[in-house]
Order: structure tokens, then C-alpha cells, then sequence
């Protein structure tokens, strides 16, 4: 079986050609001889709506090459993050992959992952948590997407700037994962291992919740070259490390 891979946080934008090339990369080769990709959110560094596909030339080049690795034999699925979280049909549509609603939970082999990007566990960052609530909602999200498209990048500019400058100031552990949160969506989603992006902090936990062993793997963020998780060389909790032994 082949590997099913995961990726998030690329952050994709004009200003980081090496990024997108590593990205344009990745799809070529690792990707397009993968079982399926999925990409766990803030694949762009923002998505200001669909029309971003005529605006954008560097938009409509990932479209391209996502559909082409599809084309490949790879099945590619998206789980919006909190900077491209107006990824819409269309551009689903045109880079042949499917939306994913997060949480998503999937089985690989006998595996179960439960899939997030990771936002929703900084639950100790209010103001974040805030802005989350009203930037899904659907009523604000149809009165930002009916603003004309210069205006729309001038917005995702200014959030930009003001997460910049929130971050700078809030503290370290503030944009980390809340422990608290973490187990309580372990408990929630019957202790199975659990994929993640967003806080930049590639690592592999061990969490004891409930006396289950649990497994939560955060991916890393891109910068110039590629980063992903692969089934392949995932190792899994003590019950399920015969499977993970067995070829994907
Ligand atoms: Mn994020």
C-alpha cells in the first residue's frame, strides 16, 4: 500500500518563491507516489475567496499542480486553517481535491487519525478564539466575500498585521495547544492518535489521558524546503504498533 501523507502550514505566498518551489516540488515526486495527501490548513498564507484563481497567478499555479498530482493517482483532501479558511469549491473544484470539516477523523490500514489544524485547541488565546467564531461565520463571510477582490487583500493585509503584532505580545504558551483542550478532544474522539498544524512546533507527544496512552503528531511549518508526515514512518501507541509495523 502506498503512504498517505500529511502536510499543513506552507503558508504559500509570491513573497516565498522557495516555498512554493519545495511545494510545486513535493507534488512532483513524494506526493504524486502517495495513496493521498492531506493538507491540514494554511496552505496559503491567505485566501481571500474563490476569485483569488484570476487575481493571483501563484493561486492558480498550486490549482494546477494539486490537479496534476491527483491526476497522479492521489487522493488530495483540504481542512481549512485559520488564514485560508474561504477556501471554497471552485478552487476545490479546480484542484481536484476534496474539503475536509475539521475535525475530520479517517482510517488508514487499521489505523484511526483524527485530523485538525490546530486552532482549536489554542483555546488559552480568547482574542483568537473570538475572532475564529466570527470569521465561521457564515453571515460575515458573505458580507466580506461581496467586497471587491483589492479590498478583500487590503483586509487579509491588516488582520495580518494585527496578528503580528498580538503575537509579539502575547505569551509563548498563550499560542501553544491548551493541555486541557487536548485531552479533552482525546476523550472526546475515543483516545485515537491525532494529527495537527498550526503552532509551528513539530513534534510527537505522548499524553497519558484517562490511562490511555495517546499520540499527537504536530506538523511542521515550510520554510524553503518540504516538511511532511507519512504513514509510513509513523510509529503509533503501544496497541496499535503491530499495524504501523506492517507495510502502508
Ligand atoms: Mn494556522
Amino acid at each position: 500500500m502506498r503512504p498517505v501523507l500529511f502536510i499543513s502550514d506552507l503558508h504559500l505566498h509570491e513573497s516565498r518563491p522557495e516555498t512554493s518551489d519545495a511545494f510545486f516540488r513535493f507534488l512532483q515526486t513524494d506526493a504524486s507516489r502517495a495513496q493521498a495527501l492531506y493538507i491540514l490548513g494554511d496552505l496559503f498564507e491567505y485566501w481571500v475567496g474563490d476569485d483569488q484563481l484570476d487575481h493571483d497567478p501563484l493561486a492558480r499555479r498550486v490549482a494546477d499542480a494539486l490537479a496534476a498530482c491527483a491526476g497522479h493517482g492521489c487522493e488530495v483532501s483540504f481542512m481549512h486553517g485559520n488564514r485560508d479558511f474561504l477556501i471554497g469549491p471552485r478552487f476545490a473544484n479546480a484542484a481536484g481535491l476534496s474539503l475536509l470539516a475539521d475535525p475530520t477523523t479517517i482510517s488508514v490500514g487499521h489505523r484511526s487519525l483524527l485530523l485538525l489544524h490546530g486552532d482549536t485547541l489554542c483555546t488559552d488565546d480568547v482574542a483568537y478564539q473570538q475572532f475564529r467564531r466570527q470569521a465561521r461565520d457564515p453571515l460575515w463571510q458573505r458580507e466580506v466575500l461581496s467586497k471587491p477582490y483589492p479590498e478583500r487583500v487590503a483586509l487579509a493585509h491588516s488582520l495580518r498585521a494585527r496578528s503580528d503584532t498580538e503575537k509579539a505580545t502575547k505569551a509563548e504558551d498563550i499560542m501553544d495547544v491548551s493541555p486541557i483542550a487536548v485531552d479533552a478532544v482525546f476523550r472526546e474522539h475515543g483516545y485515537i492518535e491525532m494529527i495537527h498544524g498550526h503552532t509551528h512546533r513539530p513534534a510527537r507527544h505522548v499524553h497519558f489521558v484517562d490511562e490511555h496512552e495517546c499520540v499527537r503528531h504536530v506538523l511542521a511549518d515550510w520554510h524553503n524546503e518540504m516538511h511532511y508526515l507519512s504513514t509510513a514512518s509513523m510509529i503509533g501507541t503501544a496497541a496499535l504498533s503491530a499495524n504501523s509495523l506492517a507495510p502502508t
